[in-house]
């Protein structure tokens, strides 16, 4: 079999690669180890950046996004019992749109099957090969037989367990990374959101998130140790916990009702480069994690694949300017959000080693935050996305 660009991985960065490059011309076969539903059915990131926005609208999957997405104009921070609101239209004239991600990869799924684009799911053994070469293979087995894939380029869109990065000699990778020392217990529930936009709450007990998947669909996270586990907490537990840490009146106005999903995630800050070996590309999870505070995760994701799709049809037009570039660009965007999402995360959950003098300077910074025109810019900026390139 011959494809010009593999695709390894069906997550949001895969399929959106495939839906960009489809757009350009340019033939392309999606290789993912799990089957549809099982992909559709991880419940993960739900805040889109214009940038993101902009690039599903190129990859023609926009059009329900724009019906049911929630324009979100600001988000809230709330701190010694009081909400302050960080107004993003004010301070950068951009919002951010909420869409979970499993109706990115929905649209996504469907435009491809719509489009009649090739897509294996439940391979097994996926493995790439003389991606140092100029004639990269990847093999994998289906149904128990063997396949093997010629193409031009492999991108390893197979996020952070993929076997993609994991091919790569160790000596060609230089890895940064931290661990934080909680997680965030997340539960999704069929009741409306407590309030139209997201709250982070800092609070003695624990950071706490009220966020929102549709006007009746919402998810909220706690701040929990790292060796908790979901099934130690009832839904009435989950509930009476972020009562204490979200203020008086979102406590008061909270709808609540049975959980359809429970899990915990641990938080991680993490990034391999470069992001190009020879003719693998790195893309999204497969190459950096940001821990969720900052909605990051989705957006570098798409943003990877935004370059990456233009540099290949730049390659196929007769220029490698953009393919030999890849990591620079994307790696000097992808360490801004890495920064802006570890300072959130510091800024917003307890971190008991830090003692009281810590959790006095969170507290002067979001005093200071809330109250200057020039420090919730900074936020926003951020929080609403930098440009593509800048
Ligand atoms: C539990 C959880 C919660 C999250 N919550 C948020 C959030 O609230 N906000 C936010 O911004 N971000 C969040 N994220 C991050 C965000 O979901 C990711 O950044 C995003 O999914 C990255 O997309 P991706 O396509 O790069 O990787 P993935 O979504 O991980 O997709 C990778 C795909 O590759 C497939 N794959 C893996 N190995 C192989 C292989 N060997 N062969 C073939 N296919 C393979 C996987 O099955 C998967 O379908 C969360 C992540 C997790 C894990």
């Amino acid at each position: 079999m011959r494809t010009q660009v593999a695709i390894v991985g069906a997550g949001p960065a895969g399929l959106l690669l495939g839906a960009l490059l489809n757009r350009a011309g340019i033939d392309n076969l999606i290789i993912e180890q799990r089957s549809a539903d099982y992909v559709l059915a991880r419940i993960r990131a739900g805040v889109l950046e214009q940038t993101t926005v902009d690039l599903l609208d190129e990859a023609g999957v926009g059009e329900r996004l724009h019906r049911e997405g929630l324009p979100h104009g600001g988000i809230e921070l709330s701190f010694a019992g009081m909400r302050h609101r960080i107004d993003f239209r004010a301070h950068t004239g951009k919002q951010v749109t909420v869409y979970g991600q499993t109706e990115v990869t929905r649209d996504l799924m469907q435009a491809r099957e719509e489009a009649g684009l090739d897509t294996v799911y439940n391979a097994d053994e996926v493995s790439v090969h003389d991606f140092d070469g100029t004639s990269p293979r990847v093999r994998y087995r289906l149904d128990g037989e063997p396949v093997e894939v010629d193409c031009d380029f492999i991108a390893g869109c197979d996020g952070f367990h993929g076997v993609c990065r994991a091919s790569v000699p160790p000596s060609a990778l230089h890895v940064f990374e931290r661990a934080y020392p909680f997680g965030w217990l997340g539960l999704l529930s069929q009741t409306p959101p407590v309030s139209h936009e997201l709250i982070y709450s800092s609070h003695p007990r624990g950071f706490s998130l009220c966020s929102m998947r549709s006007p009746t669909r919402s998810r909220y996270y706690l701040q929990c140790p790292l060796d908790d586990r979901a099934e130690n907490w009832s839904d009435d537990a989950f509930w009476d916990e972020l009562r204490r840490r979200i203020d008086p009146a979102a406590a008061q106005a909270l709808v609540t009702g049975p959980s359809l999903e429970k899990s915990i995630a641990p938080l991680r800050s993490f990034v391999a480069e470069p992001m190009r070996f020879g003719r693998l590309f790195l893309a999204g999870d497969a190459a950096h994690i940001v821990p969720p505070t900052g909605a990051k995760g989705l957006n570098l994701a798409a943003s990877d694949v935004g370059l990456l799709s233009r540099a290949l049809a730049d390659h196929y037009a007769g220029s490698d300017a953009g393919i030999d570039s890849y990591s620079e660009r994307c790696l000097r965007r992808v360490w801004r959000a890495e920064r802006f999402s570890w300072w959130f995360t510091s800024l917003m959950h307890q971190f008991p080693e830090n003692g009281e003098f810590g959790h006095r300077m969170q507290m002067a910074e979001l005093d200071y935050l809330v109250g200057s025109a020039a420090a919730s810019t900074v936020l926003a900026e951020n929080y609403v996305g930098l440009p593509l390139e800048r």
